[in-house]
């Protein structure tokens, strides 16, 4: 009867392959010895969007240092379907949200857009991008979403890739999103959600005017930021994703 896997799983950067031998950063050994009590013999999983999930075990192991060596690979990378998500960052709390949402949902790469209305232009994407790395550490992906830093709203749609659809989630009203994600061709995609104070008339008129972009309603509420985000990536996934 084959070992059921460890359940703990750690993100590393490092090259992971048969027989590697990986030393471990502070944080990671202070989280292994530490926080979930290892130590030398202890068996987990490591992985990355690269070398794909790796059956490990601890050589050494204190609070502050180990050293990891590699057995064989129980999964391949596997990278999530190819949609974006584009959010104008809310507050701090709400936008770790978002991020950390993405990342379980599935998304491939999350962009935070600065608009006329946005007002908190401050994102850490350091921070975000640990957010991130948590979050796939938990949810079981053999990949870590992409953390873009942020870039002003007009230059994205500037530089758009014609191939990439967008589904703009419209707070004045749309077509009814599920009705819009069903009638469409599956092609890489993007999300694009508001800030509190919504999208400007400008923006909503050229998004809404990008060649391929669905202007779509969430319903008859106004949602928060982090609430519509939440609700396109569910749409997305379960119509155009990988939860069928
Ligand atoms: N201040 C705006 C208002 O009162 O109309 C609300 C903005 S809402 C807090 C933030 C973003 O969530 C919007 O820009 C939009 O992208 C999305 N959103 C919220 N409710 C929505 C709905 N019913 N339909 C489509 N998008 C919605």
């Amino acid at each position: 009867m084959p070992q059921p896997l460890p359940k703990i799983r750690l993100h590393l950067d490092a090259a992971l392959s048969e027989g590697a031998e990986v030393s471990l950063s502070r944080d990671q050994a202070n989280y292994l010895g530490a926080v979930m009590r290892l130590g030398p013999g202890a068996r987990l999983l490591v992985f990355n969007g690269r070398d794909g999930e790796w059956l490990a075990e601890a050589v050494t192991l204190t609070k502050r240092a180990g050293q990891l060596t590699l057995f064989e690979r129980t999964r391949p990378p596997a990278p999530p379907p190819d949609l974006w998500l584009l959010f104008a960052p809310v507050k701090k709390a709400r936008t770790d949200f978002i991020v950390e949402k993405a990342c379980e949902l599935g998304c491939r790469r999350v962009l935070p857009v600065l608009t006329e209305l946005t007002n908190s232009e401050r994102v850490n994407t350091e921070r975000l991008q640990a957010h991130m790395v948590e979050a796939a550490e938990q949810c079981g992906l053999v990949w870590v979403p992409e953390m873009a830093e942020p870039i002003k709203l007009t230059a994205a749609l500037d530089d758009w890739p014609p191939e990439r659809r967008l589904l703009f989630c419209n707070e004045r009203g749309g077509v009814p999103a599920a009705e819009a994600l069903s009638t469409a061709e599956p092609s890489p995609w993007a999300i694009i959600t508001g800030p509190e104070g919504g999208f400007s008339e400008a923006e909503a008129a050229r998004l809404a005017g990008l060649p391929g972009a669905l202007s779509v309603s969430l319903g008859p509420r106004i949602l928060r930021a982090d609430t519509a985000a939440v609700a396109a990536l569910t749409l997305w996934q379960a119509i155009h994703g990988d939860w069928r």
